[in-house]
């Protein structure tokens, strides 16, 4: 079996490039005591990652050129040291872009013992299910009765966001790139979709929520941020998730309707997932009864093969994904 982990060859300017990595033999080594060998299964390709490929400080460290990537991932233990974790077990952990994973037994988790797939604990019920549910409950406060907009609807975060609000007896409109990507998010419940392809996202979302928003969920920043503060009701809440029009460094975009801040008594709350884990037992809790009852759907994008790595997470930055982009290896 080959053991093998993309690197990050050089730091990307703008958009990455094939030359930005290298796909190299890890080599082998004896466990030390405590530690665990992981066979990965599935990789989880993230957005976020594109920050942590840039030489800055942030909420976590950037990747080093010549180390290898990190990412969360799946797999199976193929031999342990540890107490805790025996052979056949399956984990999540943060060792992924690599078809091996050995650490310590503390860096892995392992799956709670719930009837939904293996990849889930990458999607709904990992930190993309968790960041909609937390960035839509806390971080907005959005309550029944609420009507929110989010971006990037079609995507992973986005339609767990559209389903947990329709869960919750909001209204929601979704924004998403292209025709197919939109009657999906319909489909999943959303009540209007703008596709911001087609029409410039401000006047779309005015035709779309024509008495405005109480809560934006912000996936993509820019104009679509712009088109929601043009929107917003008094009080409104803004979750700020992310921003992934500026990841690859595009000038941002002009926010003409910032002051609306002052008028409409906006409130923005920037979040990161592990912000909320002390109550992460009750996000599995009620997602994976949405996910057992069928309320909430999965849906993902598959790359087969760790080659196909750098690949599916280019893509996202192309909308090559419907759902969540994974890896198969
Ligand atoms: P995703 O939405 O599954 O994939 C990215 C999607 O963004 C693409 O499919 C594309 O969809 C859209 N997109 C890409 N570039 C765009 C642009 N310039 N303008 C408009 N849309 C664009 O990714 P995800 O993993 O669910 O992440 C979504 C957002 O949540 C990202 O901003 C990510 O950084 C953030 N996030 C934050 C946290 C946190 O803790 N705060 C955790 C996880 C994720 P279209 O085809 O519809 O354009």
């Amino acid at each position: 079996m080959t053991n093998r982990a993309w690197h990050l060859k050089s730091r990307p300017q703008g958009m990455p490039t094939m030359d930005n990595f290298e796909l190299k033999p890890l080599g082998d080594r004896p466990l030390a005591e405590g530690e665990v060998r992981v066979r990965n299964a599935w990789l989880s390709v993230d957005p976020y990652m594109r920050g942590r490929m840039n030489d800055v400080k942030s909420y976590v460290p950037a990747f080093e050129v010549g180390a290898p990537l990190q990412g969360g991932a799946v797999g199976k233990v193929i031999e342990s040291r540890a107490p805790g974790l025996a052979e056949g077990d399956t984990v999540f952990h943060m060792l992924g872009w690599r078809e091996e994973a050995v650490g310590p037994a503390e860096a892995f988790n392992k799956v709670p013992p719930m009837p939904v797939p293996n990849e889930a604990w990458l999607g709904n019920l990992g930190l993309t299910g968790g960041t909609a549910y937390f960035g839509l409950l806390r971080a907005a406060q959005a309550k029944e009765g609420d009507i929110v907009f989010v971006s990037a609807a079609a995507g992973a975060v986005g339609s767990a966001v559209v389903q947990i609000a329709k869960a919750k007896g909001m209204t929601v409109i979704g924004s998403a790139g292209g025709a197919e990507k939109c009657a999906w998010v319909k489909e999943l419940g959303a009540d209007a979709v703008v596709d911001y392809k087609a029409e410039p996202i401000v006047q779309g979302l005015q035709k779309a929520a024509p008495k405005g928003i109480d809560v934006y969920f912000d996936n993509v920043g820019g104009d679509h941020l712009d088109a929601a503060l043009a929107s917003a009701r008094n009080n409104a809440r803004f979750a700020i998730c992310g921003m992934i029009d500026g990841y690859n460094g595009a000038p941002p975009a002009a926010l003409r309707y910032i002051m609306r801040i002052i008028a409409a008594r906006i409130m923005l709350k920037g979040f990161i997932y592990t912000d909320y884990m002390g109550e992460v037992g009750e996000f599995y809790r009620d997602m994976g009864g949405w996910l057992a009852s069928g309320q909430v759907k999965s849906r993902e994008t598959v790359r087969d093969g760790i080659e196909a790595a750098p690949d599916a997470f280019l893509d996202l930055f192309r909308g090559g994904n419907t759902g969540k982009m994974l890896v198969k290896l």
